[in-house]
């Protein structure tokens, strides 16, 4: 058995804090998170590197900086009610589960929604709550949010989020083209009211369903 603990440290100290994440609690959060334990054993002495990693079905888990950036604008103090859209590998939705009172999260292919399952229940996380479905309607059931977090670059930010955010409430969004994105930050003020922030240029795998991209 590698120690990981030393490699997750190194991650957060050289990826996260030197980049300039200030969150205490972000900072906590990807430190005892077991990265390597939610990808797939052959690839695990790459999880703490610098870069996103395959999960099967075409899929990746995000970079630990993306990871940091998204959960630093969502503002989290441990009460909120949260919504993330693309499950995958289930990392993100344990640094959620840290960050957040109650974690919801949205997965359209089964085989990746089952390993997630798998992985959160063996490390601790069994209160995020796993739905397969296409998450471009987001979850009305548990709706107002106070963030969402969508994992997926999406070509423009579909309405049920915007809807489905209290106000108050940070929905946090790769928006762009199929290969590359911005991340945005849209906080709504008001019962109609929206304001929207650029935070940096990324590149998500496409956000698949009824109101983003169609499957290719
Ligand atoms: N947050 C993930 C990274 C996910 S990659 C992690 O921490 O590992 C993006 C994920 O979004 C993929 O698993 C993909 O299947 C999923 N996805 C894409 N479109 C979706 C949709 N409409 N609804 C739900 N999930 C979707």
């Amino acid at each position: 058995m590698r120690d990981f603990s030393i490699a997750r440290r190194r991650m957060v100290e050289g990826q996260v804090i030197a980049r300039g994440i200030t969150d205490q609690r972000v900072i906590d959060a990807m430190l005892k998170v077991p990265r390597h334990k939610f990808v797939e054993e052959a690839l695990q002495s790459q999880a703490y590197q610098d870069a996103p990693l395959p999960i099967g079905e075409r899929q990746t888990i995000s970079q630990p900086y993306m990871v940091a950036v998204m959960s630093q604008s969502l503002a989290l103090s441990g009460s909120e009610t949260v919504l993330e859209i693309g499950t995958g590998s289930g990392y993100q939705a344990a640094v959620l589960a840290l960050l957040a009172d109650r974690v919801f999260s949205l997965e359209r292919i089964p085989s990746l929604a089952r390993r997630a399952r798998k992985v959160l229940d063996e490390c601790g996380f069994s209160k995020v709550n796993i739905r397969v479905a296409d998450g471009t309607r987001g979850w009305q059931e548990m709706a107002p949010f106070d963030a969402i977090m969508v994992t997926a670059g999406a070509p423009e930010v579909p309405q049920d989020y915007l809807d489905q955010l209290a106000v108050g409430g940070r929905l946090v969004i790769p928006v762009g083209d199929r290969t590359s994105q911005v991340l945005m930050r849209i906080t709504r003020t008001g019962a109609r009211e929206y304001e929207d922030e650029r935070i940096l240029g990324c590149r998500f795998v496409p956000l698949v369903g009824s109101c983003a991209w169609q499957e290719e």
